[in-house]
C-alpha cells in the first residue's frame, strides 16, 4: 500500500538532513512511497523577502537573491563533490527563471508574483532530494505537484479543485510508484492555466494529505524535529508531554487555534478518507512518534496553544445602535473578501469584536473598508492562548501577572487574548 511522507523545511536544511531524510527511506524500501518535500530551511522566507525587495524595487533585490543561491549551492557541494553531475545545472536553470521574473519591471498582482517566486524553493528542494537519492542508490522519479495539485487562481491561498486533483492523482501515481520511490513538491499547485499557486504558508503537510486522501493510502507520515504533537510549544515551554495517540477531532481543534505542529487543513482530507497520521521525528526514525487516528481517547494532558502577533478589533454602529444579524452578515462578508481569518469573537449588544493574525497587507486595507459603514476600535501585539481540555490550575497558573482583554471559555476549550506578547 501507498504511504505518504512529507519532510519539512527543517528537516532538509542542510546536507546532513538531506542523508538522513534518504536513510529514512532506506529504511522504509518496503512501502510504496510517495515523498511531499518542504523549501530547504527558510527558504520560503527569504523568497518572501525577495518578492517584497523586487515588488517595492529595493537597491537589495540582488542581495538577497544571492544569498538564497550560495545557501542552496553550499548545500549542492555538500552533496554532490562531481560539480559536472547534472543536478548543477538543474539548479542553476531553475535560478535563471527567477531572474527572468526580477529583470522585468513588477506590473502583476503581487500575490500572483509572489506565488511565481515563493513556489521556486520547493522545485529547487525536490530537484535537491531528488537527485540525492538517486545518487544513493534509491531509484527516485521527481514529479511536479503543479500537474497534480489543481487549484483556482486565489493565488498565496489555491483553493484546490478536487475533483480534477482526485483524477491526475488516481490516473497517475499509482503506476509510478512501483520500482521506485517519487518525489513531489509541497506547498504549491497550478491553476488551469498552468500558472502556480501556492497553498498558504505550511501548507506542505496539507499537499501530503491531498495525495494521500486522493490514493487511499495506508498512512501520512510527517518528519518533524520534536519527538512527535507534544502538549505545548517546546519552544515556549519547558515541560512538555508527547501524545501517544491522538483523536483527528483534538488534532483538528488545535490546528485550528494555533498549534503549529500540522497545517489546518490537513487533518480533515485524512478524517474523511480514515487515513491515520503519524507525526515523527526526523532524527530518531524508529521512535512511535504520535499517531492521529479516529479514536475516542480524551487527553488528560491539557493542549497548550500560544498564539502571537494577533489584533483585537471591536467594531460597534456608528450610531450605537445594536448589532444584528444583518450588520454581523456584512462583517463576515468584509473579513471573508480581505481573507481574514478570524481566531476568536463575541459579540454584545453594542460591539462585536474579532481577534486574528495581524497581516501588514490585508489589515490596513480592512480597516479602511469597516471604517466606512463602522467604528472601530483595535489593539494589536496581543497573544491569544488556547487550552484545550484545561483546568482551573493551568488557567490560573498561564495566566498570573497577565492582563485578559477577553476571554471564552467553552466546554472542552478556554480562550484568552492577553495584552502582552506572552512568555511563560
Ligand atoms: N515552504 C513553505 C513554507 O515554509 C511550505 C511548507 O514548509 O510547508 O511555508
Ligand atoms: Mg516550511
Amino acid at each position: 500500500m501507498i504511504n505518504v511522507f512529507k519532510f519539512g523545511g527543517a528537516s532538509v536544511k542542510d546536507a546532513d538532513g538531506i542523508k538522513n531524510l534518504a536513510r529514512i527511506i532506506d529504511l522504509n524500501r518496503e512501502k510504496e512511497l510517495l515523498i511531499v518535500v518542504s523549501a530547504m530551511g527558510k527558504t520560503t522566507n527569504a523568497l518572501e523577502e525577495l518578492t517584497k525587495a523586487y515588488f517595492g524595487q529595493n537597491t537589495d533585490i540582488q542581495e538577497v537573491f544571492s544569498s538564497i543561491k550560495s545557501y542552496h549551492e553550499s548545500i549542492l557541494l555538500h552533496l554532490f563533490e562531481d560539480k559536472s553531475h547534472p543536478v548543477y545545472d538543474e539548479i542553476a536553470n531553475a535560478f535563471v527563471e527567477i531572474d527572468w521574473i526580477l529583470e522585468e519591471e513588477p506590473q502583476d498582482d503581487f500575490d500572483y508574483i509572489y506565488d511565481q517566486i515563493v513556489s521556486m524553493g520547493e522545485l529547487i528542494s525536490t530537484k535537491i532530494v531528488n537527485a540525492y537519492l538517486n545518487f544513493a542508490g534509491i531509484n527516485s522519479k521527481w514529479l511536479d505537484a503543479r500537474s497534480y495539485i489543481h487549484t483556482d487562481n486565489t493565488y498565496r491561498e489555491g483553493i484546490v479543485d478536487w475533483g480534477k486533483t482526485r483524477k491526475s492523482i488516481e490516473e497517475n501515481i499509482p503506476a509510478l510508484l512501483s520500482g521506485q520511490v517519487a518525489v513531489t513538491q509541497g506547498f504549491i499547485g497550478g491553476t488551469s492555466e498552468n500558472f502556480t499557486t501556492t497553498l498558504g504558508r505550511e501548507g506542505s503537510d496539507y499537499t501530503a494529505a491531498i495525495f494521500a486522501a486522493c490514493l487511499k493510502a495506508e498512512a501520512v507520515t510527517i518528519w518533524k524535529d520534536v519527538p512527535g504533537v507534544l502538549n505545548a510549544d517546546p519552544k515556549l515551554f519547558p515541560d512538555t508531554v508527547k501524545y501517544e495517540e491522538l483523536s483527528y477531532r483534538d488534532a483538528l481543534e488545535m490546528t485550528f487555534y494555533g498549534a503549529t505542529v500540522i497545517h489546518p487543513k490537513t487533518i480533515k482530507p485524512l478524517q474523511n478518507a480514515k487515513i491515520p497520521l503519524l507525526v515523527k521525528p526526523f532524527l530518531s526514525p524508529l521512535e512511535s512518534g504520535t499517531c492521529i487516528k479516529e479514536s475516542n481517547v480524551v487527553i488528560t494532558q491539557p493542549a497548550v496553544i500560544v498564539k502571537n502577533n494577533q489584533v483585537l478589533l471591536s467594531i460597534s454602529t456608528q450610531d450605537l445602535s445594536f448589532i444584528t444579524e444583518d450588520h454581523l452578515c456584512d462583517l463576515y462578508g468584509v473579513f471573508a473578501a480581505e481573507h481574514i481569518k478570524i481566531n476568536m469573537m463575541q459579540l454584545s449588544a453594542i460591539s462585536y469584536s474579532a481577534c486574528f493574525d495581524e497581516d501588514v497587507r490585508r489589515f490596513p486595507k480592512l480597516l479602511a473598508v469597516l471604517g466606512k459603514s463602522f467604528r472601530v476600535k483595535y489593539n494589536t501585539g496581543l497573544t491569544l492562548l488556547t487550552i484545550r481540555h484545561f483546568n482551573k490550575e493551568i488557567i490560573s497558573s498561564l495566566t498570573t501577572n497577565k492582563t485578559v482583554i477577553l476571554e471564552q471559555i467553552s466546554r472542552h476549550t478556554a480562550q484568552m487574548v492577553l495584552r502582552e506578547t506572552a512568555s511563560f
